[in-house]
């Protein structure tokens, strides 16, 4: 399969290895609804993000009008990921990256509850929503992105919150934006990377790019420096590209493998780690994550190193029955990615339609994974990846040769990672 048709097979499920026996998506827009397909149930979405929003629509648009589907979800307005480094160096907003949920009411019949879930009951079946109200359901679908851990920090109040990690695109990105834009060319960026499972294994060095390009093209910045702080032993995606524009595109760049952090200290801006001390005017630390509260409130949930869900991936179950997860929460071996949450949410939004009309899963489910990096504001890279699901170690392993990563930093990628963003977007949220 070439990476082109990754845009194309977005929206069919075709990519997945899904059957659609009911639905047909003819294009963005013009979509046909199928009636009751046999399938019949209460299926409840936990969480309105690139996993959740994608289940509740294809468990709508697969299954039909005899499953009713709930998403619960405290913010009206969902806020991009993706894209958000572009934030930083002023080429998005997030405004622009903001997304609603009318369509998935109005298109495809969902109904939103924009509420948060406080509290899980599996042995009888229903949800707390945060106003005290119980919600029943025959399948539970929880896909509440991640925590992060508290870093080990000391300082004013004032200046602890300026150490902000962005890694949930939000009031952090404003507040990291502004701490970018006031950087004169004397001073130093800081990223700390957390030792992985992260979400969105190449972000990171991403942003190190951006913003050592931004700080690069601005006169006001230009000689400042980034300091990359690795707690990782090497760059944890697209190795070659990112080693390639580190040393030859961003010279601004140092890369530090290696560093965990031991202590921060916001009031000089000094990051200690097991590879030294750094000092920054920006500190920008990203902590160690974890599956959302919802999840790591349950410890039969939380089963993976009391951290992650671990799951079936032929229908994302998790080990409480007819709970299944989805998404940055979910311990597989595909990594925490949107693509990977939309593609996941397919595979679980099939399996359970299968489910609920009595039916075998998908024994053979595939995902795939096409993740761009911008490297400047002009140029980009990509990653892609097909994953087949390994009937003898029962997880998702990647086909032909693995990742594969462009054998270029340039125009014509960052053309078309705007298409796939769209795309994929669309799919999701349209
Ligand atoms: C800077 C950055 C760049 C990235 N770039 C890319 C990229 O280029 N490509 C890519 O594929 N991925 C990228 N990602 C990763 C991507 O954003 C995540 O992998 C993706 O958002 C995961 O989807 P999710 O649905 O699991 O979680 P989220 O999208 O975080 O959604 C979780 C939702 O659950 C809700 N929620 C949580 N708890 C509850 C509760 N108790 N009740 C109700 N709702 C709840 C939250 O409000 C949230 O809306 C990037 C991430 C970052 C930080």
């Amino acid at each position: 399969m070439q990476r082109r048709d990754f845009l194309r097979l977005l929206g069919t499920g075709a990519a997945l290895g899904v059957m659609m026996p009911f639905a047909e998506v003819l294009a963005a827009g013009s979509v046909t609804m199928p009636g009751n397909t046999g399938a019949n149930g209460r299926v409840v979405v936990i969480g309105g993000g690139m996993a959740g929003t994608t289940v509740a629509k294809y468990l709508r648009l697969w299954g039909g009008t005899g499953v009713q589907v709930t998403l619960v979800e405290p913010n009206p307005t969902y806020i991009s990921n993706i894209f958000s480094n572009k934030v930083l160096t002023g080429e998005r907003t997030l405004t622009q990256l903001s997304y609603k949920y009318g369509t998935l009411t109005s298109k495809y019949g969902v109904k939103l509850i924009t509420k948060s879930v406080t509290a899980i009951d599996y042995v009888s079946q229903q949800v707390t929503l945060n106003d005290g109200s119980k919600l029943p359901y025959d399948r539970l679908v929880i896909a509440p992105g991640v925590a992060f851990d508290a870093l080990p920090m000391s300082g004013t109040a004032a200046a602890q919150a300026k150490v902000v990690h962005a890694w949930q695109a939000g009031a952090q990105t404003t507040s990291l934006q502004a701490q970018i834009k006031a950087m004169t060319k004397a001073d130093t960026f800081i990223l700390t990377i957390p030792a992985k499972p992260y979400r969105c294994p190449p972000g990171p060095y991403e942003r190190a790019c951006v913003v050592a390009d931004y700080l690069t093209r601005t006169a006001k910045t230009k000689g400042a420096k980034v300091v990359v702080l690795d707690a990782n032993p090497g760059i944890q995606a697209e190795v070659e590209n990112f080693t390639y524009a580190f040393n030859n595109i961003h010279k601004n760049i140092t890369y530090v493998p290696n560093a965990s952090i031991s202590s921060i200290d916001a009031n000089t801006g000094t990051v200690n780690t097991s590879a030294g001390a750094f000092k920054g005017k920006v500190v920008n630390a990203i902590p160690p994550h974890r599956a959302g509260k919802i999840i790591t409130d349950n410890p039969s949930l939380a089963n993976v190193g009391g951290r992650w869900a671990g799951v079936n991936v032929l229908s994302y179950e998790s080990a409480l029955s007819n709970i299944h997860v989805i998404g940055d929460a979910a311990a597989t071996t595909q990594p925490k990615a949107g693509h990977v949450a939309n593609a996941e949410a397919k595979v679980c939004a099939d399996a359970i339609v299968h489910l609920l009309r009595g039916e075998a899963v998908n024994p053979s489910p595939m995902t795939n994974s096409a993740c761009y990096t911008p490297i400047t504001n002009k140029t980009a890279s990509w990653l892609s990846v097909v994953y087949r699901y390994d009937p003898v170690t029962g997880t998702m392993l990647p086909t032909g040769n693995g990742v594969t990563e462009s054998s270029g930093i340039n125009k014509d990628n960052h053309d078309e990672m705007l298409k796939w963003f769209s795309s994929l977007m669309a799919d999701t949220f349209a």
